[in-house]
């Protein structure tokens, strides 16, 4: 049996990161990924934000990771030449009462260590984006937007300069502990047997099954997966907006909002839609429930300009009655099995937080 220390199970961003910094710090990597390339599950199919951290939970593991990895992949995408901008967002009140909410917000925002938060008057704000109608809103400075695969073709570029070696169509199938660590069958077109002392499940929607396949983790601490899909519509005239557009929150998500490419291409969403199977289909007949929600904060969107873009899928350890969820990472002292580390219910935002999740991987994993 072919022995390696390390093994990365998935190479989304997130499994990528991860792969970069163990073998930055001297240690062996091999990465499996079933797929023929990098990222194209998850970590091809979301908004390419670079996400501030205004609104998780004070103290999970999201809003912490989120406000590190932000200045950590703006840092990165500087030294490496990966495209992105700093666009900012504006946060926009089209009622009073929702502009009474815009002050919990903020100070949300500031118990989660963002506290570059900017109150404007509807005035300030139209002063900023013309087209925009609101009477309040919030300017976040640091939020941004990234090309999601140059950052991961570098974060690939990194870890192999470091000595690490990937292996696609090759799908980690199960684990058998051993005494020193893990023997795990390889499937796809040249099945194999390798054994490894450290392995990591960065395997996304795959994280639970693959969890479960491992003989000596309690299945007990597995968490069930759900899909949340998040249906995206482009706009077929080029929106009048230089920054990213998101109504007050509405309970149960952040309300149909306007992110831009790098190229200036607007597109509406992510939705949510509770679904059985990973369809990535978009149902046109869900624009009609986008005109209403854009045309709150930009009247003039015009009739039949919404097309059918795109969907991601999100990975949720929740049910749908259960309204929020953190990021999971186990290490042995959370389950019990050593050499072990799975990252379960690593949704938005995933991407931004992607190098402070390495770096807490690398931490439980020394
Ligand atoms: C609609 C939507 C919008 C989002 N928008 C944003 C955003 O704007 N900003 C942000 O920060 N985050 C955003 N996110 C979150 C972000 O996309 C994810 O957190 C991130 O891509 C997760 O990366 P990952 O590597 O964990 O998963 P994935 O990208 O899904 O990678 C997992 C990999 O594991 C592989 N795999 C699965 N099982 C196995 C196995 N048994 N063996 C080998 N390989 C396996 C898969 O093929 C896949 O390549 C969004 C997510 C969604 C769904």
């Amino acid at each position: 049996m072919d022995e390696v220390e390390c093994v990365v199970a998935g190479a989304g961003v997130v499994g990528l990161a991860i792969a970069r910094a163990l073998a930055q710090a001297g240690r062996e990597v091999i990465v499996l990924e079933e797929a023929e390339t990098v990222g194209t599950v998850t970590s091809a199919r979301n908004s390419e934000v670079i996400h501030a951290g205004i609104y998780y939970r004070a103290g999970s593991l999201m809003a912490e990771l989120c406000v590190r990895g932000k200045r950590a992949l703006y840092a990165y995408c500087a030294d490496h030449g990966v495209p992105h901008r700093n666009c900012g967002k504006l946060i926009v009140a089209t009622t009073a009462h929702e502009a009474e909410r815009l002050a919990a917000i903020r100070a949300h925002a500031e118990a989660n260590g963002v506290d570059d938060l900017q109150a404007l008057s509807g005035p300030e704000a139209q002063a900023l984006e013309p087209s925009l109608a609101c009477v309040a809103a919030l300017l976040s400075p640091s939020t941004g937007i990234i090309d999601s695969h140059g950052y991961m073709l570098a974060l690939r570029g990194d870890a192999e300069e470091a000595g690490a070696a990937f292996a696609f169509h090759s799908p980690l199938l199960n684990a058998r502990k051993t005494d020193d660590g893990f023997a795990l069958d390889v499937g796809g077109a040249d099945p194999m047997t390798l054994g490894c002392r450290l392995l990591i499940n960065a395997a996304g929607h795959g994280a639970p099954a693959l969890a479960r396949a491992i003989d000596a983790m309690p299945t007990d601490q597995v968490p069930s997966g759900y899909y949340a899909k998040g249906n995206y519509f482009s706009c077929s005239t080029r929106a009048p907006f230089s920054r990213l557009i998101y109504p007050v929150p509405e309970p149960g998500g952040l309300g149909v909002h306007l992110t831009l490419d790098l190229a200036g291409q607007a597109r509406f969403g992510p939705d949510v839609e509770w679904v059985e199977t990973m369809d990535y289909e978009v149902d046109p007949a869900r624009s009609a429930r986008f005109y209403p929600a854009i045309r709150k904060y930009w009247p003039e969107l015009p009739d039949g300009a919404l097309q059918p873009a795109y969907s991601g899928i999100r990975p949720k350890i929740v049910p749908p009655a259960v309204a929020v969820q953190d990021f999971v990472i186990q290490g042995p002292q959370q389950h019990g099995v050593g050499g072990l580390i799975n990252l379960f219910g690593i949704e938005s935002p995933g991407l931004t937080a992607s190098l402070a999740i390495a770096d807490h991987v690398a931490a439980l994993a020394s």
